[in-house]
């Protein structure tokens, strides 16, 4: 049996192993690969690490808070994982830790069309937020971040790119990801954010990183103005597809994936 895991403190409430055990099961191999999720608190993240190819695991996303130490214990790292930053995807392989992030190719994945020349308003600065950035960096938009502290958002802008903005105009831009916390404890985003929800319209896409039970009051809000939306399950399907992808070699199944991942 080949193992798969989420790393995460706290972990519980991941959708990973329900999203990747159903496209294990979809692809034909849920006899020989599983996937579970592994609470493991940041001061034995390493030693959790070292210790699990010797354990049978031939790979493990990682989350919030281990995406930085992910990329600083691995032997190997993409170009992506790199200039981010952070790594959510681990491969062990001929005694080696490969770290890649697959959360910046997920994001462009999920988008209903490329960025390339679009004003892009990024919220949020922090790791999610750098993934973002550099995605839409990378891919050609015009890109403002907004941090609640906006040191942070200088700061980041600083090492990726996009400028730093105070106060935002969301209606003049086409495309905005909220990349913050805001909505994960029912936080209303029209107080905690610079976004009022009659500014939304049609020829605007809204990306809501944060994902629950319901729809978030961000999503709903811009799909009744008639934006396009992308929610955060999406958003994980995509980026799970590709570390799938990484490990197995094989293409996910991603309607098997997103139903699972809304269960
Ligand atoms: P993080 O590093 O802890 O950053 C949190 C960000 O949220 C910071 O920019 C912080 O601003 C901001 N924030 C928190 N509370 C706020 C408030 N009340 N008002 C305004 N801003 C606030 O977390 P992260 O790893 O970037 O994750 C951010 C969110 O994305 C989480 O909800 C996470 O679940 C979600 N996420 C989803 C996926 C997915 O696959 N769907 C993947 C990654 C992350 P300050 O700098 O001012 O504190």
């Amino acid at each position: 049996m080949k193992r798969l895991a989420v790393l995460g403190y706290p972990v519980a409430h991941s959708r990973s192993p329900a999203m990747q055990n159903a496209a294990l099961t979809e692809l034909g191999l849920g006899k020989e690969w599983s996937y579970e999720a592994i609470e493991v608190a940041p001061d034995a993240f390493e030693r959790r690490v070292l210790a699990m190819p010797g354990e049978g695991f031939a790979g493990a996303n990682v989350t919030v808070p281990h995406k930085g130490s992910a990329l600083a214990l691995a032997d190997s790292l993409s170009e992506t994982a790199r200039e981010i930053g952070a790594a959510n995807t681990l491969s062990f392989a001929a005694g080696e830790i490969h770290a890649d992030n697959t959360d910046a190719q997920g994001l462009l994945d999920a988008l209903p069309q490329r960025p390339q020349g679009q004003r892009a308003l990024v919220l949020g600065a922090g790791g999610a937020a750098r993934a973002v950035v550099w995605a839409l960096v990378r891919e050609g938009a015009e890109v403002e971040v907004w941090n609640r502290t906006e040191l942070r958002s200088r700061n980041l802008c600083q090492e990726l790119g996009g400028t730093p903005v105070a106060r935002p105009e969301p209606a003049s831009h086409e495309l905005i990801v909220n990349s913050t916390a805001v909505g994960l404890r029912g936080e209303d985003p029209f107080a905690e954010l610079p976004l009022d929800p009659g500014g939304f319209g049609p020829g605007q896409t809204v990306v809501d990183l944060v994902y629950g039970g319901e729809p978030t009051r961000l999503v709903s809000a811009a799909g009744e103005a008639g934006a396009a939306i992308v929610d955060g399950i999406e958003i994980l399907v995509r980026q799970g597809a590709i570390s799938l992808r990484i490990w197995t070699g094989r293409d996910a199944p991603l309607d098997a994936m997103r139903s699972a991942a809304r269960r």
